[in-house]
C-alpha cells in the first residue's frame, strides 16, 4: 500500500495527465483497424496543420514542396510528405521545437548513435503517452510499477550522481547495476529474487541471465515480466534469459522522440503503439509520426532501423494492432570491402541463416577497423565445422571482396555504451 501510494503521489506530482492516458489506452485497446485509423487520421491533420503554422521549419519544407496540409486526407496521403532524418533533424531544433501551448514541458535528451546528442522538449501530454503506453504494457504481464524491480541501464555513472539516482531508485522500488564489475553483477543477481519485474539492455540482462545460470545468486522465481530494450535481442539470450529468470525477454521499441512505437504482448508480438504513432516502412526501413508530439512535431522521421512489419497479423492476444515482426538492423552503417560497400544488414543475414539451415545460434560482433577486412568476434565456444560454416555464410555476401578473421570465446560485454552488432572504425 505504501508503495502504491508513493507511485500515486510521485505520478500526480510529476504528470497526472498519465492517468487519462493510460485509462484511454486501456479501452482502445480493443479497438478494430479501423477504428485506430481513423484516430490515427484526426490526429495527423491537427499535428501537420500545427506544425505548418507554428514551426518554420515544417512550414518551408512543406511550402517547398507545395504541400500544403490541407491536402493530406488519408493516412496513405501522408506518403507525400518528404521523409524526415536524422541529421535534418538534428540541424533544424531550434525551427521544430514549439512551446506547449500552456502545458508544462520536459527536458528530453538522446545519445544518437552519431554522437551528437538531440535536445528537445516534450509537452505534458506528449510524456503522458509515452508512460501510459509503457504502463499499458505492463498491464498485459500483470506488471504494477510499483513493484519491487531490477534496472539495468546508465552505469558507469559518477559518484556524485548516484545518490541522486540511488534515492530516486528507492522512490521507485527500484535497483541496479552501476556496473559491469562482477561483484555488481553477482549482487545484482542476488537481489533479484526479491523482484517481480526486470527491465533494461537486453545485452546487461543476458549477462546477468548467464552469471544466474553459473550459479551466482538464487534463481529469481517471482518475475512476471523481463523487459529487453534498446538493442537487438539476439535468438541466444533467450535461452540463457528463459533458463535463468524462469521467462523469456520481450521487447519494447521505441525512441523518447518517437515514443513508444510497439509493446510485445504475451502472445509474442510487437503490436504497435498506433493511438500514438503512425509507422510506415519504404525500402525496409522505418519510418514514424509521432501523433502526440505536439511541442516538437516528428513527422515521417527516419529512426534509422530496418524493421519487418505485419498488418495481417492475427493475434492470440486479441488485439488488432499492427505487428512489428522484428528490427533486423540500422541504416546506414556499411562494411567496406575491397571493391565493394555491403549493408551492415548483411551480417543480420548471414547469422539468421546459420540459425535457420543449420540451428546453430551465434552471439557475435563484427568488428571492420580497415577496409576490405572484418573481424568477427564469437562468444560461443565453435568447433572448426562450424567455424567453416560460418566462413561459408560470410562468404556467400562478401565472397573474395572481404577478408574475414574469426574469434571464438570472446567476452563481448563493453562497459561504455551499448552493445552494438557492428562497429566500424572506417
Ligand atoms: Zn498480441
Amino acid at each position: 500500500m505504501l508503495r502504491k501510494g508513493i507511485y500515486l503521489l510521485g505520478v500526480f506530482l510529476r504528470n497526472r495527465k498519465i492517468f487519462a492516458n493510460h485509462s484511454f489506452l486501456m479501452k482502445s485497446k480493443r479497438w478494430t483497424i479501423d477504428e485506430l485509423e481513423s484516430h490515427q487520421l484526426t490526429h495527423l491533420k491537427v499535428l501537420l496543420l500545427r506544425a505548418y503554422e507554428k514551426s518554420a521549419f515544417y512550414r518551408e519544407k512543406f511550402d517547398r514542396h507545395g504541400i500544403h496540409p490541407s491536402s493530406i486526407r488519408t493516412l496513405q496521403d501522408l506518403a507525400r510528405v518528404p521523409p524526415l532524418s536524422k541529421d535534418e533533424l538534428l540541424a533544424n531544433v531550434d525551427g521544430i521545437q514549439l512551446d506547449g501551448d500552456g502545458e508544462k514541458l520536459f527536458f528530453s535528451e538522446t545519445s544518437g548513435s552519431s554522437g551528437t546528442p538531440l535536445v528537445f522538449y516534450r509537452n505534458a501530454d506528449w510524456d503522458a503517452w509515452h508512460r501510459a503506453a509503457v504502463l499499458r504494457g505492463y498491464d498485459w504481464y500483470c506488471v504494477r510499477p510499483w513493484e519491487r524491480n531490477g534496472y539495468l541501464w546508465g552505469y558507469n555513472i559518477s559518484l556524485k550522481r548516484r545518490l541522486k539516482v540511488r534515492l530516486l531508485d528507492a522512490l521507485q522500488n527500484r535497483f541496479r547495476l552501476f556496473s559491469y564489475k562482477d561483484d555488481e553483477i553477482n549482487r545484482f543477481a542476488g537481489r533479484l529474487k526479491s523482484a517481480t519485474y526486470l527491465e533494461g539492455y537486453s545485452s546487461m540482462i543476458y549477462e546477468v541471465a548467464k552469471r544466474i545460470n553459473r550459479g551466482v545468486g538464487v534463481r529469481p522465481s517471482n518475475l512476471k515480466m523481463v523487459k529487453g530494450t534498446s538493442e537487438k535481442i539476439f535468438p541466444q539470450y533467450q535461452d540463457e534469459v528463459q533458463k535463468a529468470l524462469g521467462r523469456r525477454m520481450i521487447s519494447e521499441y521505441g525512441a523518447a522522440e518517437a515514443g513508444i512505437i510497439a509493446f510485445e504482448c504475451p502472445s509474442g508480438s510487437m503490436h504497435m503503439t498506433m493511438e500514438t504513432v503512425i509507422v510506415e516502412v519504404e525500402n525496409n526501413e522505418v519510418i514514424v509520426t509521432n501523433l502526440v508530439s505536439k511541442s516538437f512535431p516528428i513527422i515521417r522521421y527516419k529512426l534509422g532501423d530496418y524493421v519487418e512489419v505485419d498488418t495481417n497479423a492475427q493475434c492470440a492476444c486479441g488485439m488488432a494492432h499492427h505487428v512489428i515482426r522484428e528490427v533486423t538492423g540500422r541504416v546506414g552503417r556499411v562494411i567496406r570491402g575491397v571493391e565493394n560497400d555491403y549493408p551492415s544488414l548483411t551480417l543480420y543475414y548471414v547469422f539468421k541463416n546459420l540459425a535457420i539451415e543449420h540451428n546453430l545460434i551465434l552471439n557475435y560482433r563484427a568488428t571492420q577497423r580497415k577496409q576490405g577486412h572484418l573481424t568477427m568476434d564469437i562468444e560461443n565456444r565453435l568447433t572448426p565445422d562450424e567455424k567453416a560454416l560460418l566462413l561459408k555464410e560470410c562468404d556467400k555476401y562478401y565472397g573474395r571482396d572481404l577478408e574475414v578473421d574469426v574469434y571464438d570465446e570472446v567476452d563481448l560485454r563493453s562497459s561504455k555504451k551499448k552493445k552494438l552488432d557492428f562497429v566500424s572504425d572506417l
